[in-house]
């Protein structure tokens, strides 16, 4: 018996299945700038006040917004404060200071007007606009407050929030250990790519592309070598898969004569969630756990395993990581050309997204199914037809995923 499940119920089953089993990695303590794309294993909070005090935004006059009521407004400048000074005295009714971006509103001073809308003669400043109160200064701690939570536990890390743990100063991050994903291939036609084929023999790109998308989500790839279509060896090599914390195999979970994997994994013990998806390409797609340990049987098609890896894979792996729930997203975009497909299934076809007149307009690629490396290769995203849209127009309003 095989369970197939639309796009929307796979999501939920590996959702649920790896959110409800899943003990969270052991943590490391890592350096701040050794971080990126790892998963946050700590709450983090604001040693000080963002910003640490009023900040002036502009360069210009520090002074009391009060004082402009009538223009042009003269005051006398009684001093200066760049970035990384203070000025200590306090500012009076009718005087102002000098300041530039970045450093500190003095005392008594409650807003600042732009250089540019001054004109200064000696120690006498000609002010000829008018500021609200506040006006070109932030707020000491408007940004967040000392003590507030400014990065939760299970955020991945990139460019931002490592320049925000450096403003907090957090110069060693705790980090979730990344998860090790077993990745092998099955096919007695696949070949090692250092290997030169024989004409009926196919290279081992999704080895490639798959320890490629892991690193991408936070994990660490190992590769087992490629398992031929035979019990015996697959045995061997499922098994030693299932040492690691996640197996993506690939191929071999079709209706041929030999695709053996789901057998295989049956007599190892498995418990099957799905065996199949109602999605094209991926169709195949099973996945599972042997004991404590998932896997994906991903279809050997190299778009298909491209595919389902983004669809399914990404979000198990972030969860398993110790990171929230990455679900994929859908953008809209206008379709170039019209467009009929079979009802029934969700469709990721290799597309190419562009902006024309400020919308974006996409457009399939060509693609000889679900084998075209070349096709995926040439697109910038997958657009995504749902079961009910038979019938699409040009011009109409579609979902798209991007591919990266
Ligand atoms: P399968 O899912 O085993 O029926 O394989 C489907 C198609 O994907 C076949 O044309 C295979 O030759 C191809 N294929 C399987 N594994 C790989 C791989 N590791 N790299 C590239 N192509 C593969
Ligand atoms: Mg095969």
């Amino acid at each position: 018996m095989t369970m197939v499940v639309t796009y929307e119920q796979a999501l939920a089953i590996v959702q649920e299945r790896i959110s409800g089993a899943n003990p969270l990695p052991p943590i490391d303590s890592v350096p701040l700038d050794q971080v990126r794309g790892r998963v946050l294993a700590e709450d983090v909070f604001a040693d000080r006040d963002l910003p640490p005090f009023h900040r002036a935004i502009r360069d210009g006059y520090a002074l009391r917004a009060a004082d402009l009521s009538v223009l042009p407004a003269v005051l006398r400048c009684v001093g200066e404060v760049p970035a990384g000074r203070s000025y200590e005295a306090e500012v009076g009714s009718g005087q102002c200071v000098s300041i530039m971006t970045g450093a500190p509103l003095p005392l008594g001073s409650d807003a600042v007007v732009m250089v540019e809308h001054t004109r200064s003669v000696g120690d006498q400043v000609e002010i000829q606009r008018s500021v609200r109160q506040w006006e070109n200064v932030v707020l000491q701690g408007s940004e967040a407050a000392v003590g507030a939570r400014i990065l939760p536990r299970g955020r991945r890390l990139q460019a931002a929030e490592t320049g925000l743990l450096a403003a907090v100063g957090k110069g060693t991050v705790a980090v979730y250990r990344q998860p090790r994903v077993a990745i092998l291939p099955t096919g007695d036609e696949v070949v090692p790519v250092e290997k030169l084929p024989q004409w009926f023999q196919i290279r081992n790109s999704n080895a490639v592309s798959l320890a490629a998308q892991v690193a991408e989500v936070g994990g660490a790839p190992a590769q087992l070598g490629i398992a031929p279509d035979r019990r015996d060896v697959l045995t061997e090599m499922i098994e030693r898969g299932l040492k690691s914390d996640l197996l993506l195999l690939s191929g071999g979970v079709s209706m041929g004569k030999f695709d053996l994997v789901e057998e295989v994994l049956a007599e190892l013990g498995a418990e099957f969630f799905f065996q199949g998806v109602a999605i094209r390409p991926g169709k195949p797609l099973v996945f599972g756990r042997v004991g404590d340990l998932f896997f994906f049987g991903l279809p050997g098609n190299p778009v298909s395993t491209f595919v389902t890896f983004e669809l399914f894979v990404r979000p198990a792996l972030a969860l398993l990581g110790g990171a929230e729930f990455e679900p994929p997203v859908f953008l809209r975009a206008r379709l170039a050309s019209p467009c009929r497909q079979k009802a029934g299934l969700t469709m990721f076809m290799p597309a190419r997204v562009w902006v024309q007149n400020r919308d974006p307009v996409v457009e399939l690629v060509g693609w000889q199914g679900s084998g075209d490396l070349v096709g995926i290769a040439a697109a910038n995203c997958f657009l995504v037809i749902h079961p009910d849209q038979t019938e699409l127009a040009a011009g109409d309003w579609v979902d798209v995923m991007p591919k990266e």
